[in-house]
């Protein structure tokens, strides 16, 4: 038996917890990965894993990106996760997350819960019946909480606008060419920032209305979403899924910046040194994308307004030019530099 101190992801994990309600069907796994910086802050993740040991692996790789997302954002908090087990029907009942709540609160604010892919504000709701440890609760009169994703747009989009002046020396974006993978909510963002700029932009989405009625939104082309990667253009922005950035697609890009909201955008940690091989600057996803959860921590920290969550968000060219300025005194790639920056902030270097 492999112990879960022996996973190749426990990664030092400060605490594991596995919950199971028989008579609410939760089945749920909350993995703090560091409390330094405070309490352990990410969302639920509600998905149908193919077995136990998939949703250990990603409840403790989700986690210690949190400790990575939030440190390099300059917030207050720690990084956990939890994922909510669900069965080959995704049934989500209001009392599997109740008791999901009640797992939270159990752990007495040492994680504070909020969305993730599969659970929605309606779930946030139901899930802050039966704890207090919640954030991405409907904005509700204050002018801070609701939706993350237009937050998380302005940080990809002042990130983009650092790497352009970083990798091509220009303070705009005016006349750029910018390759959009993905039409979603934080794709919307950045193409109407990019296009109020003047910015070109291509985009492509599966779903090909959806690329279409942005591209007519944002004065920019709809693409195929097979071609999107290997588009000749001065940004390529990853808005919609992680591990594009692989030994496959990496020798078939022709831009000299990537930076974009997706999560886990390199396959592998060596896609990060082959960017670097191919003078491709890179924005670490997880220091680009962080503008979400810097408005999720300022509301449920409620230590300030909107033009503190504005503050901090514009925080994030800071870093990323710390990390690209390491990177060149160093040599390393940027993704290296940023996990060793975070491992230094949380006390693990
Ligand atoms: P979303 O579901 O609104 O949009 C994602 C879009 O990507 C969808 O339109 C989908 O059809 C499209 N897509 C899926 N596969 C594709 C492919 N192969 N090629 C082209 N398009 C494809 O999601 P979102 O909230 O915009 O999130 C986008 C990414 O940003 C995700 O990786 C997410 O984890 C990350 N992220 C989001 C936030 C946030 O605040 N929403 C915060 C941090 C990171």
């Amino acid at each position: 038996m492999t112990t879960p101190w022996g996973l190749p992801d426990f990664d030092a994990h400060e605490d594991v917890h596995f919950f199971d309600d028989e008579k609410s069907g939760l089945k749920a796994i909350i993995a703090i990965h560091s409390t330094h910086l405070g309490p352990a802050g990410g969302g639920a993740r509600f998905w149908h894993y193919a077995d136990g040991d998939d949703a250990v692996t990603d409840a403790l790789r989700l986690s210690r990106g949190m400790s990575y997302k939030n440190a390099m954002a300059g917030l207050p908090l720690g990084g956990g996760k939890s994922v909510i087990l669900a069965n080959e029907n995704r049934t989500k009942t209001p009392d599997m997350l109740h008791a999901f709540g009640r797992a939270v609160e159990a752990l007495g604010g040492r994680y504070v819960t909020a969305e993730d892919v599969g659970i929605n504000v309606a779930d946030m709701i139901e899930i802050a019946r039966s704890t207090k440890y919640v954030a991405g609760l409907p904005n509700s009169g204050g002018d801070v909480g609701g939706d993350p994703g237009p937050h998380t747009s302005l940080g990809v989009f002042l990130g983009i606008k650092a790497a352009v002046k970083w990798a091509l020396g220009k303070d705009s974006l005016k006349g750029l060419h910018i390759a959009l993978q993905g039409a979603g909510s934080v794709a919307t963002g950045v193409a109407l920032h990019a296009c109020a700029e003047g910015a070109r932009l291509s985009i492509a989405d599966v779903d090909e209305a959806k690329a279409q009625k942005l591209a007519e939104r944002s004065g920019g082309k709809a693409v195929s979403a097979a071609e999107i990667l290997e588009i000749e253009a001065d940004v390529l922005s990853p808005c919609a899924l992680g591990a594009i950035l692989d030994q496959n697609s990496i020798p078939k890009l022709k831009v000299p910046v990537v930076a974009g909201g997706a999560n886990n955008q390199l396959a592998t940690p060596e896609d990060g040194e082959r960017l670097h091989e191919r003078g491709i600057l890179y924005a670490p996803d997880y220091v680009i994308n962080a503008g979400g959860i810097i408005n999720v921590c300022t509301e449920y920290l409620g230590d300030g307004d909107a033009s503190l969550v504005r503050r901090r968000i514009e925080g994030i060219p800071v870093r990323l030019a710390q990390i690209w300025s390491e990177g060149a005194e160093t040599g390393r790639n940027p993704a290296a530099v940023a996990d060793a920056m975070a491992q230094r902030l949380i006390g693990r270097a």
